[in-house]
């Protein structure tokens, strides 16, 4: 099928009817009109507004998320409707049961997640997820490191404290990891609620405290205070994927797709045209 054509898309996207399809399939439902999507305040993906007390809809919202939705609905002729996560999660998954973005999803509570949402081992058996729209890994953030102190090794070795965010895959990764340098990180760990409450310690305390915090956002907060350095390489390597109940499709006149299909499509169309490297340069701005 010749997919270079925009209306076409637009008719393939709006043209939902039920299917049963593999039996498996959700129905994405007439919401397509309208695609509710959760998402979760992180600046620069996802921020509001400063005067958006006085907005309504999606114009409350600013970053990189809502950009790349205005083009997404270029590719896809959809529109978008952004709403934040009733409880301010990404998502843990337990026997099934998910919290967050994740989990809204996963129980048809919004169409897609689109966030810094890492795709993780247990919520890939829970939630489909697209293609990644960024890459990145773990580092730390430290407040005017001295310069002695280059590497993770150096921040033990001079008696640093890591924090990280309680409730994301970072946590999770360190208490999964079998490398004895994570091991030892996982041991001295202390949780926050927010990656914004970490490096506000990490700015604001006596303490020497190092901030565990993903690439992307480590760089905003360092673009921010420019008293925030990055230090060591990335711990791991993570993908942000944009997440879906698994196996909801639409059919067409021209079969049924995976709505992830789709997503892809428009994802690797956004490498292509360089939208995604074009909106990281205008939501990371190359500060200090
Ligand atoms: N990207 C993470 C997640 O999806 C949240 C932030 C973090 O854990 O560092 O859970």
């Amino acid at each position: 099928m010749l997919i270079a054509d925009k209306k076409m898309w637009q008719q393939l996207m709006c043209l939902i009817v039920s299917c049963n399809y593999n039996n498996k399939l959700h129905i994405l439902s007439d919401r397509l009109d309208d695609v509710h999507v959760t998402t979760v305040l992180n600046p620069p993906f996802v921020a509001l507004k400063p005067n958006s007390e006085k907005m309504i809809g999606n114009d409350k919202y600013e970053g990189f998320v809502p950009d790349m939705l205005k083009k997404l609905t270029q590719i896809l002729g959809v529109n978008f409707s952004i709403n934040l996560v009733k409880d301010g999660k990404y998502g843990k998954c337990n026997h099934g049961n998910c919290t967050g973005m994740i989990g809204e999803v996963k129980r048809g509570k919004a169409d897609l997640a689109i966030a810094d949402i890492t795709i993780s081992p247990l919520r890939v058996l829970n939630v489909d997820f697209s293609q990644p729209f960024m890459t990145g890994g773990i580092t730390t953030l430290v407040k005017n490191p001295e310069p002695n102190i280059r590497t993770v090794e150096d921040l033990i070795a001079n008696g640093y404290r890591f924090l990280s965010y309680c409730c994301g895959s970072t946590e999770r990764f360190f208490r999964t990891s079998k490398v004895s340098l994570h091991e030892r990180i996982a041991n001295n760990l202390v949780k926050v609620d927010s990656n914004s409450e970490g490096v506000d310690r990490v700015l604001n305390s006596d303490e020497k405290l190092a901030m565990l915090i993903e690439e992307s956002s480590a760089k905003w907060h360092a673009s921010q205070d420019c008293s925030l350095k990055v230090v060591g390489e990335s711990m791991n390597s993570v993908g942000y994927g944009i997440g879906m109940a698994k196996g909801i499709a639409v059919k067409t006149a021209e079969g049924v797709f995976e709505v992830r299909t789709l997503i892809d499509h428009a994802i690797l169309q956004m490498k292509y045209d360089s939208t995604l490297e074009l909106l990281e340069s205008k939501w990371w701005p190359k500060k200090c």
